[in-house]
């Protein structure tokens, strides 16, 4: 019986390239456990989108002297081509800059009014009469009040660290002008997640038991330890989606508020762009349907407690976005497996000071899969991890050539030349030949444990020691030497070890897709595995917006053990990674830093 998986991605903000860390800590986690489900048969829907909105576009707008469209066009562009290259299949990635998502978070915004869960409150915030607006916390410097440092900015004091007051800031100064600001009174709707707190911690207690500590802490034990506060939804800014309440002109939904409910949004607009509208509902109002938010661990509060309360207070409902149809409660998420931190040589990565792994920039010199093999293998799930060049250099050639990329390589081209260029006849299986692919079948059931359980980095590792099972198999069974006794043998022994790397392919492919689909054509196999990625264009009335899709069709991967046939004609084999030079240790370790 297929399942409907909702696999929801964190949405990248448009205004900085992105590094290692971002990849490790949710779109490659995502990428995997999505193709693994694929492989299992079930329905997969993967959703995100840069984010376009918010102060992030807008300072780094005015840092680059663009607009914030021009901002997050051209930084959404970048990531598109990150994905593809990367091999992160989406079924679509789009942006909160669209029609359909304004309309969406607009919508939710008028439910959650209509349901009794929004407030407004009055406020003091800086003005800046020289540009008749109100001045975002972002945008106000001043002396901190902690520690009297000068530069403070008004969300945050970078001398001690604080989290700042801005209304409390000393000397304030506009950023944009440097002009005195004044305090005026705003007014703003908040979330009123006190009243929501109940139904909250009801949804946190049932996944108490396979929730990662690290997000429990974060929800339900901050809630048992401190109740929830209404929180502020909208702000004074222009960049962003309009409150879409008569007299509210000149102020957004908070980017955090609008930006969460994308993964809605982008559901809706892929079933539009497939000319299937109602399709998105397959994954958001089954109730038998499973939502995993991949995330890394600063937006925990923001999808295991916010998000939650915005689709609890929403109630049923779509049908009034819809023709007025009866309406539906959405799905609440199965599981928020968010990770830890990624940290660069042992030193926190900052993007601002290039003490980075820049995606882009890695793939221009390396495959992505060594890239997705790293990063998986290494990855913060429980912990904070580190990006070491070091050990990349080490794992790339001790692991993933010499243990997996060679064995394949080996037995292939021992195939390829000594029969014919097909897989060989063999003769009865001997036990030895028949234990081995047991062990390696067993795979199927050990591996995909793990990675249901997204526990990615200790599937990998599985994946590996069966690896290296086929390894010790041929170091006792030595076709190499058999052949020049018993061809017969030889060929039972190379055609156990074709299927055991027949299976493996499987095994490994939701981690390195691309040398799986190039092993796969090897093999002799004509149909993919995975289906393809693309690139269009979608009219929209704020502006066309490139979308990434995943186009499924062909695909025939299936998570299942190998059943490749004697006869079989193979392709010629190459190698499927490169062993790399230790002199790029030092190489790489020199670009670091300003
Ligand atoms: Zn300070």
């Amino acid at each position: 019986m297929s399942k409907n998986i909702l696999v929801a991605v964190a949405w990248p903000y448009a205004n900085s390239e992105i590094h290692v860390g971002n990849i490790t800590g949710s779109y490659l986690p995502a990428d995997i456990f999505a193709r693994f489900q694929r492989l299992k048969g079930n329905n997969v829907l993967v959703v995100s989108g840069s984010d376009a909105h918010g102060t992030p576009v807008t300072v780094r707008a005015d840092a680059e002297g663009l607009t914030p469209l021009q901002v997050y066009q051209k930084y959404h562009h970048q990531f598109l081509e990150l994905f593809q290259k990367l091999g992160l299949t989406y079924d679509l990635y789009t942006s909160t800059h669209t029609e359909n998502h304004f309309k969406v978070s607009q919508s939710i915004f008028l439910a959650l009014q209509k349901n009794g869960y929004l407030y407004t409150h009055k406020e003091l915030q800086w003005y800046a009469p020289s540009q008749g607006r109100f001045l975002p916390d972002r945008y106000v410097e001043g002396t901190c009040y902690y520690c009297g440092f000068k530069g403070a900015r008004g969300d945050q004091c970078d001398s001690c660290g604080n989290l700042l007051e801005a209304t409390q800031l000393i000397d304030p100064r506009s950023k944009i002008d440097g002009s005195t600001p004044e305090l005026r009174e705003t007014e703003h709707f908040y979330l009123d997640l006190g009243a929501l707190q109940p139904a909250i911690v009801d949804f946190l207690r049932h996944r108490e038991h396979y929730w990662r500590s690290n997000v429990l802490r974060q929800s339900l034990g901050q809630i048992l330890a401190e109740d929830l506060h209404g929180r502020a939804i909208t702000r004074d800014l222009d960049w962003g989606i309009p409150v879409p309440v008569d007299g509210w002109q000149g102020k957004c939904l908070y980017v955090w508020f609008e930006a969460v409910i994308g993964y809605l949004s982008a559901a809706i607009e892929w079933a539009h762009i497939n000319g299937d509208r109602d399709a998105w509902t397959a994954w958001w109002t089954n109730s038998e349907g499973r939502a995993y938010y991949f995330i890394g661990k600063d937006n925990i509060p923001f999808h295991a407690v916010i998000w939650p309360a915005q689709l609890i207070g929403a109630g049923e409902w779509f049908g009034k976005l819809f023709d007025n149809r009866p309406g539906a409660r959405l799905i609440l998420p199965y599981d928020v497996p968010a990770n830890e931190f990624m940290n660069l040589e042992g030193k926190k990565i900052s993007g601002s000071r290039n003490w980075a792994v820049w995606g882009l920039d890695f793939l221009s010199r390396y495959d992505p899969d060594p890239l997705r093999y790293y990063l998986t293998a290494n990855m913060p799930e429980s912990r904070d991890s580190d990006w070491d060049w070091q050990d990349f250099y080490n794992r790339n050639n001790n692991e993933l050539v010499a243990t997996w990329g060679n064995l394949a390589n080996r037995v292939l081209a021992f195939a390829y030349k000594h029969w014919d260029g097909c897989v060989p006849q063999p003769g009865e299986l001997r036990p030895a030949d028949q234990a081995l692919l047991a062990t390696v079948e067993g795979g199927f059931d050990s591996v995909g444990e793990q990675l249901e359980a997204v526990h990615l980095r200790a599937a990998l590792q599985e994946a590996l020691r069966l690896a290296s099972e086929v390894n010790k198999y041929l170091d006792t069974s030595a076709p190499w030497f058999e052949i020049k006794q018993d061809k017969q043998a030889a060929a039972t022994s190379i055609y156990t070890a074709l299927k055991a790397i027949d299976s493996l392919k499987v095994l490994f492919s939701p981690f390195l897709p691309f040398s799986s689909q190039r092993l796969h054509g090897y093999l002799g196999y004509d149909q993919p595995l995975f289906g393809e990625q693309f690139v269009e264009t979608q009219p929209d009335s704020l502006g066309e917006h490139e979308v990434l899709r995943y186009r499924p069709a062909q695909a025939s991967g299936r998570w299942q053990p190998s059943q490749l046939l004697p006869g079989q004609t193979l392709r010629q084999p190459a190698p499927l990674f490169t062993k790399l030079d230790d002199s790029i240790v030092r190489a790489e370790r020199a670009r670091l830093g300003d």
